[in-house]
Parts: C-alpha cells; sequence; structure tokens
C-alpha cells in the first residue's frame, strides 16, 4: 500500500478545491471500490479527500418539477428503502437491491455508484495487459476469457462492461446527473454521462478533472405502475450481472403508451435504444412485440470466444421483463418472479 493524506472536505468547493489544486488526489465516498483498487496497486493516490462530512447532499428530496433529487453521498442502502423511492420509483429500488451485498450498499453512496470501475478480471490483474488500466498495452479479454464482457459498443482496444445495476435503472428513468467543478456547475443526461470506450477506454465517463457530482435528479415519471428489474448471474446473490433489464411501461389497457428498457452487463455503459422503445409505443405488450424490440436492441451485438451467448441471453431477458412488468407483484421484496 502507498503512502496517501486523508483530509475531510466540508463544502463543494472545499473538496473541489483539495482535489483540483493536488497531483493525484481523489474523492472518496464509501470507499467500498476506491480503496480496493488502491489496495491492488491498480489505481493511485496521493491524496484522498473525503466527502462525507459535506452537508446538503445526504437527503432525497421532492423538486417542485415533480421529480426527487438523490443527494450524492446518500448511501445505496438509504436510497433502495426510501419510501418516496420504494413507492414512486420500484425500478430503481429494486435495481440497486439486486446489487453487492447489505454491508455494501449501507457504504456505498450513489454518487460512487455511478464512479464504480469495471470488473473485467485483466482490469483487476495488475500483471496482464490492459488499455483501461494502462494504456497503450493491450487488451487481454479480447483473445483471453471474456465470458462476463461485452457484446455491444466495443472497441479494438477495450470489451468490457459497466458493472452497476443502480445505473441501468437510473438510464432506463432517464435521470440527470449534477456536478461541480473548478468551472461552475453543470448537469448531464444519464444517456451523456458514460462513454463507450473507443480508442479512450481509461475514460469511463465525461466527467472532467476536479469535478464532483453532487447529485441526481429523476424525472417525475418513475414507471411505479408496470416495472420490472431482472438480473442474470453466475451466482443468484453477490455476483455482477451477465444481462441485466431495466423495464418500465406506461399501459392503457393491453396496449404500451410508453417504454422504458436499459441493459447492463452488456456494453460500457447501460445499453439504451430509443427506437426499440418508440417501437413498442401503441402496440400491444405482447411477447412477440417484447422480441421484436430485442432484435432492435441488440442490433450490431458482437459475441466473442466465450460470451456469445449473451446474446440471445440478453434477447430472452427483454422478453422476459416485459412480461414481468405487467406484474409487478412479482417484484415485491421476498417474490420469486416466474415468467
Ligand atoms: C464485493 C462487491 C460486490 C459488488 N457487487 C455489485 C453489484 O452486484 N452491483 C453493483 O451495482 N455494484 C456492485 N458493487 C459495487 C458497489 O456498488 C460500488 O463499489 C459502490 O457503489 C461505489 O460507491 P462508493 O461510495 O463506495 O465509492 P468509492 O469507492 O468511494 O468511490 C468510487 C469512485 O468514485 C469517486 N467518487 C465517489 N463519490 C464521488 C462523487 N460524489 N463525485 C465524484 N467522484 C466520486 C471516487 O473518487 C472513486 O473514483 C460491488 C462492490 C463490491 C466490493
Ligand atoms: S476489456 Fe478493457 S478492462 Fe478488460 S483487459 Fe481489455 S482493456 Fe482492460
Amino acid at each position: 500500500m502507498n503512502n496517501f493524506s486523508y483530509r475531510k472536505a466540508y463544502s463543494v468547493p472545499d473538496a473541489v478545491n483539495q482535489v483540483s489544486t493536488q497531483a493525484d488526489a481523489k474523492f472518496v465516498a464509501g470507499g467500498t471500490n476506491l480503496i480496493d483498487l488502491l489496495k491492488y496497486n491498480l489505481t493511485s493516490a496521493v491524496a484522498l479527500v473525503d466527502v462525507n462530512p459535506i452537508e446538503g447532499y445526504h437527503a432525497i428530496e421532492e423538486k417542485t418539477d415533480g421529480g426527487l433529487r438523490l443527494g450524492a453521498f446518500v448511501t445505496n442502502a438509504d436510497t433502495a428503502y426510501h419510501p418516496l423511492i420504494e413507492t414512486r420509483y420500484p425500478l430503481l429500488s429494486k435495481a440497486i437491491l439486486a446489487g453487492a451485498s447489505g454491508q455494501i450498499r449501507n457504504m456505498a453512496t450513489n454518487g460512487g455508484n455511478l464512479l464504480q470501475r469495471t470488473r473485467c478480471y485483466y482490469f483487476y490483474d495488475a500483471n496482464a495487459p490492459c488499455n483501461k488500466r494502462e494504456p497503450g498495452t493491450g487488451c487481454s479479454a479480447i483473445g483471453g476469457y471474456n465470458r462476463i464482457m461485452a457484446i455491444l459498443g466495443t472497441s479494438e482496444s477495450c470489451i468490457a462492461v459497466f458493472p452497476s445495476d443502480m445505473c441501468v435503472a437510473l438510464a432506463a428513468l432517464e435521470a440527470v446527473v449534477n456536478i461541480s467543478g473548478p468551472d461552475g456547475e453543470r448537469s448531464l443526461p444519464f444517456a451523456q454521462f458514460h462513454r463507450l470506450p473507443g480508442d479512450t477506454p481509461h475514460l469511463d465517463n465525461n466527467l472532467q478533472s476536479g469535478e464532483i457530482i453532487t447529485s441526481v435528479d429523476l424525472p417525475a415519471n418513475g414507471f411505479a405502475n408496470n416495472y420490472s428489474y431482472l438480473k442474470l448471474r453466475d451466482r443468484n446473490s453477490y455476483a455482477f450481472a451477465l444481462v441485466s433489464v431495466a423495464t418500465g411501461l406506461e399501459l392503457e389497457g393491453n396496449t404500451i403508451k410508453e417504454a422504458r428498457m436499459a441493459l447492463g452487463g452488456v456494453a460500457h455503459k447501460p445499453w439504451r435504444v430509443t427506437e426499440a422503445e418508440d417501437f413498442l409505443r401503441n402496440k400491444a405488450a405482447s411477447p412477440e412485440n417484447f422480441a421484436a424490440a430485442a432484435e432492435i436492441i441488440l442490433k450490431g451485438a458482437v459475441g466473442y470466444e466465450y460470451n456469445s451467448f449473451k446474446i440471445e441471453l440478453a434477447k430472452r431477458a427483454i422478453v422476459r421483463n416485459g412480461i414481468m412488468a405487467l406484474h409487478p407483484e412479482t417484484q415485491l421484496p421476498g417474490a420469486h418472479p416466474s415468467a
């Protein structure tokens, strides 16, 4: 373990100033990802700036436009179990609770969840070439064991997936990320927050140096009547998704008035194809139409030696999750959906 300084920040400008004026300084929130990366020498830090003491971003608040603002430093557990999230955004609650473990969710924060790094095996092996960890060294996953890797939006430089569950729901809900930095405040629509690897796979997102996430806004419509989050993985708990799907539907009878679908475990960012949602508008909520939407979403998918199964798995998951969204009672804690 390398030496680093540890200081608390007491305001957003203080935190931004500390990180942007020191070389190799990083924010730390729950520490559930960053501390692991430091311990394994997969990232470095000369200074850690603890954002937890900053007041004003530890709450979930109703906004005047009918939406909600999630403070960046609220834990994943407090977010998932908040009455306003459980009742108005159960898709988000379900997605968060599908991730990690109770202990980790008690520490992990909303801001940190958006910034967690990939779980590519080779990224976590300091001896393996990895363009994301060390640009220009190559990608060990492309010709290696790539069972958990991406099938959409990949590049010749990197085929890693972004592992968050929470972010899949945030993508489907069209959340907005609020950011503060050396040049002031700005907001990014969720679809523009994370990046595809291209030839810069070391960049996971569009946050600039010294910028801090202060909150995440949810629009008024939480798709609380018809929703489902399906996570398919090798173990039934404490494992990252091979494929996950967040679905929200607005229905009139059995006709879809609005659909939202985002996929996790398949790309370098939560994967949402609005063309598929447009296709479903004013159509029956039927397995056939969900299957046609799945074909649109998976258009251009490319499998590698060990992960081609994900293409068919993702298509079937989209159909199954669409059907589950028609029966949200299967989403209650303890229920075992069997659609
Ligand atoms: C064993 C294990 C299993 C897991 N399983 C899952 C899973 O199944 N699904 C899932 O979704 N996640 C899973 N996770 C990941 C977990 O959700 C993340 O580690 C967590 O959300 C990160 O939040 P944190 O507050 O601990 O971030 P930290 O570790 O403190 O920080 C992560 C990164 O974000 C930066 N950062 C933190 N907060 C801010 C901010 N407000 N603004 C700017 N930068 C910031 C830090 O500098 C760091 O780079 C798992 C983690 C572990 C250890
Ligand atoms: S897939 Fe990306 S993270 Fe994994 S080894 Fe290749 S470059 Fe590194």
